[in-house]
């Protein structure tokens, strides 16, 4: 690249010199700006960073060294060029400009030839740069940014959403069955399809969303100024596309689909990683849920019907297993509108540590735990107010004859502890993380290790009180005194 593919800007307090090298510097077709000193030019290099700076020594306010220190400390989107042009040539000050970040000097008076010459020679070190920049921060087959150079550009767009209270949503894709393109095509088929479908989001996305290849054959979005409703319909829009792509690759030309979650940014997140990952969790359960479609994150948690999944081909040792084998059964119904001492009560007695909250149509309507009751209590009113008022009305359930395996990977990727168990419409247990784990080392442990009956866990989930006590094959792993939500 030459001199004048980049942008300079020119800091002087001198309006001669300013309009002297700006004029030879347009001259050579560099797109130019110029300022009177070391403050303007920070706040000129905050609204467009420059490729290089000539900036002279001495100036008002912030001369060109503190200029040249506080750029160098500045995260800016790519190396800038400093070029110091000075009067003074004296030794120690070229030294102690250089240690500080300048990358060469120009003594006054200048010559436009030799402007000129240094610009080009500080051109061919950017321009290097630049090409180290884009190896290190882009996949080379797709161009499209690493996992690692996404979170470092998304950094300053999540702090800008959060200050200024802005919604912002990410979208995790993952192509479906794309081991098969490889076995049944070969790896160059799966790179061509690699590459069709980056330029299909490049194509699909605005300019200020950024799109980064996050793994093998998964991709991430994020899009700032966008809420999950909108994010959903982009995804939607790029798995149509997605699925009407024929891909040129010998005959028979490819096709493909995708899965895709969405999910939109918390007030109570902290980072945008938290917010990938509840994307990761939709997309899960669209993989989990059949493929070649988009989930929300939302609709996970305010689920009220039972995910629909289909089964996976590896269960392991939960083949055969399904959520009927594991759940702790349902000990008695707690209803929305009991008041929250009689919901005390109810789990004290039965020395749980919660338990879904049914509608007065026996549907389920929430989710109660003992931190939600804690939240609750120290009001003086509290006591009689509806269960409504305190449980959490976001419950994940899944039918009793899912296969285990969907509900283990869903509580072994996601923050939620425990999911609700369906039979026809109406609650009839739960599966936690606890119960999951016992289940499985009662399974591991187990001389012959066939699925053990449900009588051996209904304890497991936090029933230990009830008249069902559970019958365990292990004493040392009986179940714990059932801990806070
Ligand atoms: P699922 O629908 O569950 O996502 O199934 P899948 O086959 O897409 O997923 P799986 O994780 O089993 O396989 C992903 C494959 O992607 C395995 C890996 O060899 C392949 N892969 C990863 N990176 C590349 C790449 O750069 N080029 C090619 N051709 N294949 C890749
Ligand atoms: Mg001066
Ligand atoms: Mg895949
Ligand atoms: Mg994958």
């Amino acid at each position: 690249m030459e001199p004048a593919d980049y942008k300079a800007l020119v800091c002087d307090d001198d309006p001669a010199m300013q309009r002297l090298l700006s004029r030879w510097l347009q001259k050579a077709g560099i797109p130019t700006r110029a300022v009177s000193d070391g403050q303007e030019a920070l706040e000129a290099i905050e609204l467009e960073c420059p490729d290089f700076i000539i900036t002279d020594w001495e100036m008002p306010r912030i001369d060109g060294l503190e200029l040249c220190r506080q750029v160098r400390e500045m995260v800016l989107p790519h190396y800038v060029y400093i070029l110091f042009l000075t009067v003074k040539n004296a030794r120690a000050e070229m030294i102690s400009g250089l240690e500080i970040g300048a990358d060469d000097f120009l003594t006054k008076p200048v010559s436009e030839g030799e402007l000129l010459a240094r610009l080009r020679s500080g051109s061919r070190v950017l321009t290097l740069e630049r090409r180290l920049s884009l190896m290190a921060h882009t996949d080379s087959l797709t161009g499209l940014l690493t996992h690692r150079s996404f979170y470092e550009a998304v950094a300053k767009e999540w702090h800008r959403s959060r200050r200024l209270s802005l919604p912002m949503s990410c979208v995790m894709m993952d192509i479906d069955f794309f081991k098969q393109i490889n076995d049944l095509y070969g790896h160059p088929a799966g790179d061509s399809v690699l590459k069709s479908v980056s330029e299909v989001f490049l194509d699909t996305c605005r300019a200020s969303d950024t799109v980064c290849r996050y793994g093998g054959e998964e991709f991430c979005f994020l899009l700032p100024e966008t809420n999950e409703n909108d994010a959903a319909i982009l995804a939607e829009r790029m798995r149509v596309r997605l699925a009407s792509l024929h891909i040129p690759f010998g005959t028979p030309l490819l096709r493909i689909t995708g899965s895709f979650g969405v999910a939109q940014a918390r007030d109570d997140m902290s980072n945008s990683e938290s917010l990938v990952d509840l994307a990761d969790q939709a997309l899960l359960c669209a993989k989990r849920a059949g493929r070649d479609r988009v989930i929300r994150y939302s609709s996970l948690v305010d689920a009220v019907e039972p995910l629909d999944c289909v089964a996976e081909r590896h269960d392991g040792i939960f083949q055969g297993v399904v959520a009927r084998d594991v759940m702790s059964p349902l000990i008695a119904p707690l209803y929305e509108d009991e008041t929250i001492d009689h919901a005390a009560r109810f789990l004290l007695m039965h020395g749980i540590p919660s338990t879904p909250i049914l509608s007065s149509t026996g549907e389920l309507a929430g989710f109660l735990s003992e931190k939600d009751l804690m939240a609750a209590m120290a009001a003086p009113d509290c006591w009689q107010r509806p269960v409504r008022s305190v449980m959490r009305p976001n419950v994940i359930s899944y039918r009793e004859d899912t296969p285990i395996r969907i509900i283990y990977d869903f509580l072994a990727r996601v923050s939620v502890r425990r999911v609700v168990i369906m039979r026809e419409g109406r609650p009839s247990g739960t599966i936690s993380r606890e119960a999951l784990l016992r289940w499985t080392r009662n399974q591991i442990l187990r001389p012959g290790g066939s699925a053990p009956s449900v009588a051996e866990f209904v304890g497991a989930g936090g029933t230990t009180n009830t008249a069902s006590a559970p019958v365990l094959h292990n004493p040392d792993i009986a179940p714990a005194t059932p801990s806070a939500e």
